[in-house]
């Protein structure tokens, strides 16, 4: 593998190392599944060794990109000091927890994140449990029914024991707004719930830069409250974190999925725009006599080619369900529907 310049005009997701900026480098590594082709992981250089950002999922493959990358860059996972990871998502975790038993990296992750882990560290937990009762608040019946086949059909397969153990605690737990010291520089952890409770974005005053993880991304609608401790109103928290970065000073857009974008100022307003333009097309659909979540993302259209709920995968109309909550639990606080719960099924009416 070479080092190459990074070009946001080129396939993102093309295997290779690419310099952002001096000493600085996006390294696309695989996803085990299609919905998301890659996750960038961002190495710098630190001192005599690297600082990566995000670590990528714990699967064979990504790890042998990474130390070729590495390689690339004269390094071996031994020489990362630190994995700072926006969010506990297994896209952006786990793959550290699993360097770490070999290496003894270290890994700090945003204190919110706590709860979440737990969850899922604990191997007597059903999977997917946290996904189960949001699908029934949102009145989702037939999405449950569908992903306890197949979860249970997944369960003869994986060796649970092993999943389990991809979920360890960090090192550290940071307390955003922090400044994290590292050997040559000192970026700033700054607290952004909503894609999770805990996801935190670093920012990089000497690069003008901003490692968004998954709370800015060009090209996708981040999902939000897809976590295993169920906040009470994410999106709210979503939004009021959209509007914390627009705040703060613009940047260039380091994002966790995508290509890197000179703006994070001109992103942001995009999402707004489309959050607020969301919840008035659900409001518009309770008024047609739409009552669930279910029913509500039924009747609208998702992904940017406008694919009716049917028509995505088993994962991503769960997701969508989740999503559609989330925006009419926010109309219910807003006041512009009332809320109304039967047997655990949250009913919305105009
Ligand atoms: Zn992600």
């Amino acid at each position: 593998m070479r080092i190459e310049p990074d070009d946001p005009g080129g396939d993102w997701v093309a295997q290779g190392v690419y310099e952002v900026s001096p000493d600085l480098y996006r390294i696309p590594l695989p996803l085990p599944s299609d919905g998301l082709k890659a996750v960038n992981v961002y190495a710098m250089r630190d001192g005599d060794g690297l600082v990566l950002i995000d670590s990528g999922w714990a699967i064979e493959d990504a790890r042998e990109v990474l130390e070729k990358a590495l390689a690339a860059l004269g390094h071996g996972i031994g020489d990362v000091h630190r994995f700072l990871i926006t969010h506990v998502h297994r896209d952006h975790y786990t793959l550290a927890v699993r360097l770490r038993r070999e290496f003894g990296n270290r890994i700090s992750m945003g204190a919110a994140e706590l709860p979440s882990l737990r969850l899922v560290a604990d191997p007597k937990r059903p999977p997917w449990a946290s996904m189960f009762i949001q699908l029934s608040r949102g009145g989702g019946q037939p999405l449950i029914d569908q992903l306890a086949a197949e979860a249970a059909a997944a369960a003869e397969q994986v060796d649970s024991e092993h999943t389990a153990s991809d979920w360890e605690d960090p090192d550290d737990w940071l307390d955003p707004p922090v400044d994290v010291a590292l050997r040559g520089r000192t970026l700033r952890a700054v607290p952004t719930p909503g894609h999770t409770r805990g996801h935190v974005v670093f920012v990089d005053p000497d690069r003008d830069a901003m490692f968004t993880g998954d709370h800015v991304l060009p090209h996708i609608t981040p999902s939000v409250g897809f976590e295993a401790e169920i906040a009470h109103s994410p999106l709210g928290d979503y939004l009021q974190s959209l509007r914390l970065v627009r705040g703060m000073p613009d940047r260039t857009m380091l994002p966790a999925h995508g290509p890197v974008s000179p703006s994070v100022h001109a992103r942001v307003d995009q999402l707004l725009d489309h959050h607020a333009t969301r919840l008035d097309e659900m409001a518009a659909v309770i008024t047609h006599g739409a009552n669930t979540a279910y029913e509500v993302a039924s009747r609208i259209t998702w992904t940017r080619r406008g694919r009716r709920l049917d028509e995505l995968d088993l994962f991503n109309r769960c997701l969508a369900v989740v999503e559609t909550s989330a925006h009419l639990d926010l109309l219910a606080e807003q006041g512009r529907l009332r809320r109304t719960v039967t047997d655990h099924v949250r009913h919305y009416q105009a």
